[in-house]
């Protein structure tokens, strides 16, 4: 099933951003219709494209000098255009009105679905202005450049290009969650250079390395820091970024992840010396809400795709959809999608706070990482479950299913995997214990909505005072107070039949394996698949 428009064939989304972009932000549903509908015509064939033909390093040019270029198939460079076109990668700051974070963030649930990969190095683009900030020299340069509209792919010096991308190089052999490990040195340019390093040592995995600036976190004198390092130097030379050899992943093959040597590179202290975690964490809660958008997307296309199916395939006399064990099935893959896209909008707003709205910025520190550890662990056995749908058809690649299986892992394991994740969820628990306060709040005002989530509530708050084994149970903690938060929030804003219907399957009820189909008896399955199944 190729839609017509990515974003009308799903009236579930299309309500969603009505309701919170209505006042804030309206200009941005034409923008998605359209966005949307330019899927129809191209993107399909620019996604195979640049996914079967991914992308190739030429370490040299062809006198034989090191040049550490990617090559990538024609369709990449228009699916990047039109992502950096349509404001995937920098919309909230060249434009930052309410609803901005919002807006894209729908942008990206619709986008991500016609090919995951090329999101990579957008949203990193996206996510590092925060970060940067904190250094407003620095910013002041770079932002502008950031914000522009235009695609350059061109291997240039920034100051010689329409417009730029940004990538992150933070992991190493040692490790990628205990970055403090990091080996990569960062000695002072000489004396007076103040904020200049030099930067020595390898980075095992470093995504979109044709970026014009990465940011890197590396041991300087004075501790861990933060530094960006543009690809070319600041006396218009390449800084010696070498490109070793690209990774063979499962998924997301359009998109090029490395492994680089710094070889005396040249780069620019962001923030305090010393603080690099602190500084970096900025982009990283931005990617790790794009890794929460670009789950809850896998969900929806198998949503679209298994539902659409179902409606025109029959088995033993009768179209699938119709059969009873098959509408559970579909219904309960419909509400865990409808799910995700409410929990990753509402998410998003609390990114579009300003720096006095405590309410807003308490929940992003708490939600980002609930919601992401939860949507990135149903994601890969949602997309199973949708794939199984197709039958087997749904194993072979032309029914896109086995890549968007292939592809469904990936937010789970970039940016903080499952267990780290948790942790920085007791983390924000135990050093600012208002963002409970301000979770507390916003799942109160499904108040009396339904007694079932009632009662997960009062369970959830008995079981987070007891501090014995935190850490131990910290999987199940995290996973129960995503699901209190999607069905306060699936109570107060989705029609009854969804909000039962999840309610009734996920707290305290459904099977203990959280299989797919087992929704209760007198689920109103058929308005949840009305509400789902694209035109
Ligand atoms: C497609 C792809 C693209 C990537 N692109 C980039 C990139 O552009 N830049 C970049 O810097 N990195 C990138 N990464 C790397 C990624 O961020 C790391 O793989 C990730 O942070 C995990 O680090 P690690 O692989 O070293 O695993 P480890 O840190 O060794 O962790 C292994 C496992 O142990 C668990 N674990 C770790 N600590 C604890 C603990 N204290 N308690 C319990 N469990 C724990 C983790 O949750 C994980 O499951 C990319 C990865 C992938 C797959």
């Amino acid at each position: 099933m190729t839609p017509a428009n990515w974003f009308e064939q799903e009236p579930a989304l299309q309500r969603l951003m009505k309701r919170q972009l209505a006042d804030a932000y309206p200009r941005a549903l034409p923008r998605l219709t359209q966005m949307g509908a330019k899927s129809a015509n191209d993107v399909t064939k620019w996604s195979a494209l640049a996914d079967h033909q991914g992308p190739r390093l030429v370490v040299r040019n062809r006198e034989g000098q090191r040049i550490d270029d990617i090559e990538y198939h024609p369709a990449y460079h228009d699916l990047m255009r039109t992502s950096l076109n349509h404001g995937l990668h920098a919309g909230p700051w060249a434009d930052p009105r309410p609803g901005a974070h919002v807006a894209r963030a729908a942008k990206v649930i619709v986008w991500y679905q016609v090919d995951a990969g090329h999101i990579c190095p957008v949203s990193m683009t996206y996510a590092i202005v925060p970060a940067l900030r904190h250094q407003p020299d620095v910013a002041s340069t770079w932002e502008p450049m950031i914000c522009s509209s235009t695609y350059d792919p061109a291997d240039l010096p920034p100051s010689a290009k329409a417009g730029v991308t940004c990538g992150m190089a933070l992991t190493e052999k040692q490790g990628g969650s205990d970055v403090r490990a990091n080996t990569t040195r960062a000695e002072p340019d000489g004396e007076a250079s103040g904020s200049a390093f030099r930067l020595t040592g390898h980075k095992w995995f470093c995504s979109a390395p044709m970026s014009d600036a990465y940011l890197m976190l590396a041991q300087a004198p004075g501790g861990l820091s933060c530094f960006l390092v543009p690809r070319w130097g600041p006396d218009g030379t390449r800084n010696p970024i070498r490109i070793q050899r690209l990774k063979e992943k499962l998924g997301d093959r359009s998109n090029a992840s490395s492994e680089i040597e710094l070889a005396d590179v040249w780069g620019r202290l962001i923030g305090e010396e010393g603080r690099g975690v602190h500084t970096i964490i900025e982009m990283v809660n931005h990617t790790r809400l794009d890794c929460i958008l670009g789950s809850t997307s896998i969900m929806r296309q198998g949503v679209a795709q298994a539902t659409w199916h179902a409606a025109h395939r029959a088995a033993f006399g009768k179209l699938l959809a119709t059969q009873p064990l098959m509408a559970n099935v579909l219904a309960d893959l419909a509400v865990e999608a409808e799910a995700a896209t409410v929990s990753a909008l509402r998410l998003a707003r609390a990114f579009d706070a300003g720096p006095g709205d405590e309410h807003e910025l308490l929940l992003q520190r708490l939600l980002t990482p609930v919601v992401k550890y939860w949507a990135c662990k149903r994601a890969p056995v949602h997309a199973a479950e949708s794939l199984e749908c197709l039958g087997g058809n749904g194993f072979v690649e032309e029914s896109n299913m086995p890549r968007l299986f292939r592809q469904s892992p990936v937010n789970g394991v970039w940016e903080g995997s499952g267990n780290v994740i948790c942790l920085d969820v007791l983390r924000a628990l135990a050093r600012e214990p208002a963002t409970l306060d301000a979770f507390w709040s916003e799942v109160g005002l499904a108040d009396g909505g339904d007694a079932r989530l009632a009662r997960a509530i009062d369970d959830l708050h008995a079981d987070l005072k007891d501090q014995a084994t935190l850490e131990t149970r910290a999987r199940s903690l995290v996973e129960r107070m995503a699901l209190v938060f999607q069905s306060s929030l699936l109570v107060r804003f989705a029609p009854e039949a969804v909000a039962d219907a999840f309610c009734g399957s996920r707290l305290g009820g459904g099977t203990a394996a959280g299989t797919f189909g087992t929704l209760p008896v007198g689920t109103d399955t058929t308005s949840i698949l009305e509400r789902h199944t694209p035109a």
